[in-house]
Formats: C-alpha cells, structure tokens, sequence
C-alpha cells in the first residue's frame, strides 16, 4: 500500500478509534437499546436452538466499551481475538503510514489453518460446552 494512502485510511481509523471513546457512554445507551429490542433476538439460536458464530456479539462490545475484558471474552471469544486481529492489520497501516514496515500478523497458510481450525473449533465446542460462553 502506498504510504499517502495509508496515511489517510490510518488517520480515519485513528478519528474513528477516538470517536468510540469520547462517545462511548452514548454508544453503551445505543447497544443497551437494541438489546432490549425484540429483533435483537438471534434468528438461528431461535430457531435451531444453537449458537450461531455472532451470539454473544453485541454483549461482547458492551462488555468491552465498558472495560470489562473478561466477560467481553466469555460472551464471544471470537469477537475480542478479531478486534486484537483488527488492532494488528491497524498497527501494520500506522507503520506503514510512517513509511516503516512491520509485521504484526504472520502471512502464512500454516497461520490461517491454525486460526481457521481454532475459530471452528470454538464455534462447535461452544454449543457442546456451554461453561464456554456467557452467551
Ligand atoms: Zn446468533
């Protein structure tokens, strides 16, 4: 990626990481009332009775814009491990921004099997384990 370009798409993602913060009170109002919504509801648990790969997610947010890691993790494991995925792609774009290369998230096949396998892994153990999740 060009350096100009990540400069500008890492200056927005910077704006809009500081936005969640200094909004997040209104943001914690916001996902309290979707909660509360009757469509909230999950489709596929409601139907299936099972967890779908997104139950869970937006008690996750909740739980973490409240700084709350823990339960933020015990509703959806996988929400928090894509966010610290995200924050790595993120610090990749500051680098190179910067016009530094680093390399925070391995490009490898061995990298995406382990972390295909382990997502799927926990989506299927979660629905037989329910100690896994909050959700
Ligand atoms: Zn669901």
């Amino acid at each position: 990626m060009k350096q100009k370009s990540a400069r500008i798409i890492s200056t927005v993602l910077t704006m809009f990481a500081v936005l969640t913060v200094i909004l997040s009170d209104k943001l914690l109002k916001v996902i309290s009332a979707f909660e509360r919504k009757s469509e909230a509801k999950c489709v596929f648990r409601a139907h299936t009775g099972l967890l779908c790969p997104a139950c869970g997610n937006t008690r996750c947010v909740s739980s973490l814009l409240n700084g709350d890691l823990f339960a933020a993790i015990s509703y959806n494991a996988f929400t928090v491990a894509l966010l610290l995925f995200c924050m790595g792609l993120y610090a990749e774009l500051l680098a190179n921004s910067f016009g530094r290369t680093a390399a925070v998230i391995p490009r490898s096949y061995r990298f995406l099997t382990v972390v295909l396998t382990l997502s799927a892994a926990y989506f299927i153990l979660r629905n037989i384990f329910p100690f896994l999740t909050a959700a």
